[in-house]
C-alpha cells in the first residue's frame, strides 16, 4: 500500500486551504513515520493510550490531534503535548483541559463537537446547549483553552442529501457563532467535518479540516476502530 500516493491523491482533489488530518488509529508507527518522512505532520488518534504510546515513539514535531471522545480523568496524560482536541462535548471537560493546560504552562486549542447526526449514541453538544454555554460567559474564564472551531460527524448513511443537510447545518452554526461571539478565547477558524466516506461533501459545505483514515491507511478492524478512549 502506497500511503503517500493515497494522501497526495486526496490532496490533489481538494482546495489548498483544507487541512488533512491523517487518522492513524489502530495503525502501526511505521506507517506514520512513512508519511512523516514525506513531510506530513498532522495525525489523528482516538484513544489516549495509543496517543501516548505513539507520541513517545515518534518525532517530537508531529501535530497530534485527539479526535475521539475524551474522558476528563485522562486529559492529564495528553495535556503536555496535544496539538488540537476535536471532541470537547461538555463544560466540565473544558474546565479539566483548562486546569491541565495551566499546569503545563500552555494554552490548549480545542474544538467543540456539535451533535448534528440523527443517530443515537453519538457525542457532542446539542445545538441549544451549545448556544447557552456560549452565552453563559463561562468559557471566557478559562484562560488556558482556546476554542478554535467546531467539529461534527454526519449520520453514517448512503443518503447524500441527508449528509449534505447535516454539514450545511453545522456550517450555519459555525458562521452564526463567528458573527455573534464576543468571548476573547473563542476564535472560530477551524471547521472539522468530513472523513473518508463524506469528505468531498463536507468540503463543498464549508469544511476546512478533514479527518481521513481508511482512504490513506487502508481498512481497519472495525471492532477496534470507534468508541471511547
Ligand atoms: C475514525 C475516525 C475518522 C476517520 O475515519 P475514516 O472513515 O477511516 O476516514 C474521522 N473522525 C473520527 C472522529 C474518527 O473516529
Amino acid at each position: 500500500m502506497d500511503l503517500l500516493h493515497n494522501l497526495q491523491n486526496i490532496q490533489s482533489n481538494i482546495p489548498e486551504h483544507v487541512e488533512i488530518v491523517a487518522v492513524s488509529k489502530t495503525k502501526p508507527v511505521s506507517m506514520i513515520q512513512e508519511l512523516y518522512d514525506a513531510g506530513h505532520r498532522a495525525f489523528g488518534e482516538n484513544k489516549v493510550q495509543d496517543l501516548i504510546s505513539k507520541y513517545e515513539q515518534l518525532p517530537e514535531d508531529i501535530q497530534w490531534h485527539m479526535i475521539g471522545h475524551l474522558q476528563s480523568n485522562k486529559v492529564k496524560y495528553i495535556a503536555p503535548f496535544i496539538y488540537l482536541i476535536h471532541a470537547v462535548d461538555s463544560l466540565k471537560l473544558l474546565k479539566v483541559i483548562n486546569k491541565e493546560a495551566e499546569k503545563n504552562s500552555r494554552v490548549i486549542d480545542c474544538l467543540l463537537q456539535v451533535y448534528i447526526a440523527s443517530e443515537t449514541a453519538k457525542f457532542g453538544f446539542d445545538v441549544d446547549d451549545l448556544f447557552s454555554l456560549l452565552g453563559s460567559g463561562e468559557i471566557s474564564k478559562l484562560e488556558n483553552v482556546n476554542i478554535q472551531g467546531l467539529m461534527g460527524m454526519a449520520t453514517y448513511t448512503k443518503d447524500i442529501n441527508k449528509i449534505k443537510t447535516e454539514f450545511k447545518n453545522l456550517k450555519r452554526i459555525f458562521e452564526n457563532i463567528k458573527e455573534n461571539n464576543t468571548d476573547l478565547n473563542i476564535h472560530l477558524s477551524i471547521l472539522s467535518m468530513g472523513m473518508s466516506s463524506d469528505y468531498s461533501i463536507a468540503i463543498e459545505e464549508g469544511s476546512n479540516m478533514v479527518r481521513i483514515g481508511s482512504l490513506i491507511f487502508g481498512p481497519r478492524n472495525f471492532t477496534n476502530s470507534y468508541g471511547n478512549d
